[in-house]
């Protein structure tokens, strides 16, 4: 092997260890999952969960370049309930927790693209801050008020789900207290914002696997829950074949990363 052979050899053993290039194309729904939109905090441990707006802007204009139909959570349950086709490239925006910067620049960013998203709200955090996260970790930030859930509703560019009354680990909890995060959090998400809750999110991932829980969920109600795992959902989708996996977005990720994660359900081995 020549030094240039060598040379390319390793660059290519490089660039696979960083993305998939190789893996083959995967069908089904993209459902991408951001957190924070926005320049992370001094002293964040979760800092690749921000993605600055001007990324994430970057990100909504590649997706509606490429043909994508970005959807609510409506247009998810009209096509689940009536059986109806997707459009051909669709994909969902969502975000965890319901932060501040959700509605400064996400809501901000997706109106002026004309484009839709979708936020997972922690009902007892609406107007507070991210208090399940110890502060020395990953610093309190301002989650979106009521007014702010309510005004970013009526615009039809965003639409909500319930990620839980506390976001706890659900796994954790005896199985009634968590049944009541689950059911609890839909019925004030409702009667506050006066709308209806198809979506729930399991914070952390936590109970996604557990059949008992996720029976909780369709029985309060629900049409969809959302896991955290990496991958492309077939559709149409059947609530036995397992929660909807979807896409991490990290603050790192370039637009190769977006292709692949759109095109393979992964961008990285880790
Ligand atoms: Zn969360």
């Amino acid at each position: 092997m020549s030094m240039l052979e060598l040379a390319v050899f390793l660059g290519a053993a490089a660039a696979s260890a960083r993305w998939t290039w190789w893996r083959r194309k995967a069908a089904g729904l993209p459902v991408l999952v951001y957190h924070k939109i926005g320049r992370a905090p001094a002293g964040s441990r979760l800092g690749s969960l921000w993605v600055t707006p001007e990324k994430f802007r970057a990100q909504v204009v590649w997706l509606l370049n490429h043909g994508y139909t970005t959807l609510l959570f409506s247009d998810l349950r009209k096509a689940h309930k009536g059986g109806k086709k997707l459009p051909e490239k669709a994909v969902l925006i969502t975000f965890d927790d319901g932060y501040e910067n959700n509605y400064a620049e996400a809501y901000r960013i997706l109106k002026e693209l004309n484009a839709r998203g979708n936020i997972f709200a922690v009902y007892n955090a609406i107007g507070k801050a991210n208090l399940w996260h110890n502060p020395a970790g990953e610093p309190w930030i301002n989650m979106a008020d009521l007014e702010m859930l309510r005004k970013m509703l009526s615009s039809g560019v965003i639409e909500l789900g319930s990620h839980t009354m506390n976001h706890p680990d659900l796994e954790k909890l005896p199985f009634e207290d968590a049944a009541w995060e689950i059911a609890e959090s839909r019925k004030q998400l409702q009667a506050a914002l006066g709308t209806e809750i198809c979506a729930f999110a399991y914070p952390y991932g936590a109970g996604a696997g557990n059949p008992a829980l996720r029976e909780s969920v369709f029985k309060a109600g629900y049409t969809f829950d959302f896991s955290f795992r990496q991958g492309k959902t077939p559709w149409p989708w059947q609530r036995e074949a397992g929660p909807i996996d979807r896409l991490f977005i990290r603050g790192g990720d370039n637009e190769l990363d977006m292709y692949l994660q759109l095109t393979r359900g992964a961008s990285r081995l880790f």
